[in-house]
């Protein structure tokens, strides 16, 4: 009997952590920390304590309490004792904080299974993140093709276009038949092939059940919706007749959309100038042969900024400041400001600041590369546009989302005609009904059996 509980991903976008038993194999798939875990009892600086563990957490039920999961460091100061795994493995579908960000309080012994560039994104992010740390598990990385053998199950990983590379959907084949688990997926995006190759694998394999994703699953999402085509197609056309400086934010780790701006900056005649972090992570991937990124210490259209007057930078940023002076790759605020008309300057939200050195000059603009805010209230977005007023700067939305349509997930569902479909990782598993299959919506924590 093939049992299924999702503790995560649950009526909610993001914080998937779902449970697969197999007689008496158990697997977790990905183990990510919900977007809203936090928001009732913690608000900015007032923040759970991390130096007790999973205290605050489990005080709050902000994470299951399941015996044989969490490690002994971080049990240390709650009032669940630790007792040795209980878990076989935990398979992480991409490295995405909603899917993998609680593996930090999992017990060091349960192997980690997660493709080999997610594995290099998340040393990446540990290097260059204050406090970034996994914990120190056994990692054991895959690629398409790879068939990972756990107990009664075998698992087998399909790569799928999502908004961060390394990203794989999952078949696991159980003692009763395939489960096709869809980790996040979309097919507007440059690898669409990969998500349309995991959709067909899994049609054949007449799976028993789609743990599908929803995320865009919605009646009322009025977002607008672009291709990374339709990214690259906008900024071009706006930046062909703009003759001063073009500020993007962007996710961080959306190599794609680094690619676009990279595009563009080539086809505009422009430099790109990404910031120390989004170099960095550039550089480890461009160890992994499996996919290309662009080079920023050598692409003759992209330039790294590094910020000046830090009396203790991180090692990944000193690294870049040793250079400054020496290597023409490298710039700060004074060349920005002075090249202004000629740069794609890359900056995000928390980077804000830097622009009272860039100092724009009137009428530059700002790309936001990213989803739009769901709330019309958001404080974050008023101080952004209070700041791009202050310098008389005009605003753009240019964003090519990481998920599927509704449309094309119901599309998905249908091509792979599983028995039964559990929607995850949206907030309308009830229009799931709608796709043309039996669908039965998962409850928090509450264990079901297939067949
Ligand atoms: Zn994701």
């Amino acid at each position: 009997m093939v049992r299924i509980t999702a503790y995560g991903g649950v009526d909610q976008i993001g914080g998937n952590k779902i449970l697969l038993e197999d007689r008496d194999t158990r697997v977790f798939f990905d183990f990510g920390e919900p977007f809203n875990m936090t928001e009732n009892y913690f608000y900015e600086w007032l923040k759970p304590r991390d130096r007790f563990g999973l205290r605050d957490y489990l005080h709050f039920g902000m994470l299951p309490r399941i015996n044989g999961l969490y490690d002994a460091d971080m049990l240390e100061d709650t009032d669940m004792s630790h007792v040795p795994p209980e878990f076989d493995a935990i398979f992480l579908s991409h490295m995405h904080f909603d899917h993998a960000w609680h593996v930090k309080f999992t017990d060091r012994k349960i192997p980690v299974h997660l493709g080999q560039t997610a594995d290099t994104i998340r040393k990446s992010w540990e290097y260059t993140g204050a406090s970034v740390y996994f914990g120190e598990h056994d990692y054991r990385t895959f690629r398409t093709g790879s068939k990972v053998k756990v107990g009664s199950m075998e698992v087998e990983p399909i790569h799928v276009d999502h908004s961060v590379p390394g990203a794989y959907g999952f078949l696991v084949h159980t003692s009763d038949g395939c489960v096709a688990y869809t980790g996040d997926l979309r097919v507007h995006g440059p690898r669409a092939d990969m998500t349309r190759e995991f959709v067909s694998k899994a049609a054949r394999e007449k799976p028993i059940a789609m743990i599908c994703e929803g995320t865009r699953v919605s009646d009322a999402d009025k977002r607008e919706v672009l291709s990374e085509k339709g990214v690259e197609d906008r900024v071009r056309k706006l930046l062909s007749t703009h003759a001063k400086l073009a500020a993007v934010s962007f996710y961080p780790k959306d190599i794609d959309r680094m690619r676009t701006f990279r595009d563009v900056a080539r086809a505009t005649g422009r430099k790109f100038v990404v910031s120390s972090k989004v170099a960095s992570l550039l550089e480890s991937l461009k160890t992994d042969k499996n996919i290309e990124v662009p080079d920023p210490m050598k692409d003759p259209n992209m330039l790294i900024y590094v910020r000046t007057g830090m009396s203790r930078p991180y090692a990944f940023e000193a690294k870049y400041m040793d250079k400054l002076g020496s290597n023409d790759h490298i710039v700060d605020s004074e060349y920005v400001a002075k090249n202004q008309n000629q740069l794609i300057y890359h900056t995000d939200f928390s980077q804000l600041a830097e622009l009272i050195d860039v100092n724009p000059s009137p009428g530059s603009i700002f790309i936001r590369s990213m989803s739009e805010p769901f709330e019309e209230d958001d404080v974050q977005d008023e101080v952004l546009r209070n700041w791009l007023s202050s310098f008389k700067m005009g605003f753009h939305q240019a964003h090519a989302s990481g998920h599927a349509s509704k449309g094309e997930i119901f599309s998905m569902i249908r091509s792979v005609a599983p028995q039964v479909v559990i929607p995850v990782h949206t907030e309308h598993s009830e229009l799931f009904h709608r796709c043309g299959r039996k669908v039965s919506c998962p409850k928090q924590a509450k264990a079901f059996d297939l067949r």
